[in-house]
């Protein structure tokens, strides 16, 4: 059989080891390049997002269907080409993450899903092409509401590119609408929005909601009030900030806390 041969061209520092360890968001890490590849950077510190494509050398590679364990154990399989899971007959790691900076031969990132020690194979710009917006997905339900919030959390950050107050709120809004309404990007899941531009924004972000086509996104500005309002099937979910909260408060104070639910 053919074979084709890879060499390295980076390796991942991480303070995750183990791939059970890895939370699904990824974590901060560093890629470092081997010397002789440090010329082929120039230029990149121009793009906040870049695809990783690393070899996930501690991955199986003899499944072929699998259920998405760390999302939910009790999913049905999927084949392994239907899912991002480690294991895959090439476990090549295709993982987008935020680029922070680029200093000498290190690059920081945010977010990437890769074990420390993990040999990088290459590393490409991400564009505005590769984006969209809504794309068609299977709806896999996070096993705990802490990994639904974090799924949710990740989502936020890429769209919005901070994590703000109202980001965080956003997130935490939306993390109780999907544990009642389920999959955010469903065609039949409206959304309004009232508050702030950066809550409106985080929301359209982690629910797809368009405009138009299908229209499912309303919004109104609003100083006052941090408000979202989520219908589908005649079902109507509001929720709204009860005050002022500040980031730990809005990290960790329960949701009934936070947030008048009705
Ligand atoms: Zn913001």
């Amino acid at each position: 059989m053919e074979e084709i041969n890879l060499r390295p061209v980076a390796y991942v520092l991480s303070p995750v080891e183990e791939p059970s360890d890895m939370p699904l968001g990824g974590k901060d890490a560093i890629i470092e390049l081997l010397p002789e590849y440090v010329e082929a950077l120039q230029g990149l510190e121009k793009n906040s997002h870049i695809w990783i494509l690393s070899w996930f050398h501690k991955a199986p590679r003899d499944l072929l269907k699998i259920s998405p364990l760390k999302v939910n154990p009790d999913s049905p399989e999927y084949g392994v080409f239907a899912l991002r899971a480690f294991a895959r007959p090439n476990p090549i790691g295709l993982s987008l993450v935020r680029l922070e900076r680029v200093e000498g031969n290190r690059i920081y990132v945010r977010g990437l899903d890769a074990i420390g020690g993990t040999p990088v194979l290459d590393i490409k710009p991400y564009f505005e092409n590769d984006t969209i917006f809504s794309p068609l997905t299977p709806y896999i339900r996070g096993k705990s509401r802490e990994m639904r919030q974090g799924m949710i959390r990740k989502h936020a950050f890429i769209h919005h590119g901070e994590e703000c107050t109202d980001m965080l709120i956003g997130v935490r809004m939306a993390a109780i609408a999907e544990d009642r309404f389920g999959h955010l990007n469903s065609s039949d899941l409206m959304v309004h929005v009232q508050g702030s531009l950066c809550l409106a924004d985080t929301i359209q972000g982690v629910s797809r909601a368009r405009l138009a086509n299908p229209p499912r996104f309303t919004y109104t500005n609003n100083d006052e009030v941090s408000e979202t309002t989520w219908t589908k099937n005649n079902q109507t979910l509001i929720i709204r900030l009860k005050g002022t909260f500040n980031h730990d408060d809005i990290e960790n104070l329960a949701d009934e806390e936070l947030f008048d639910i009705f």
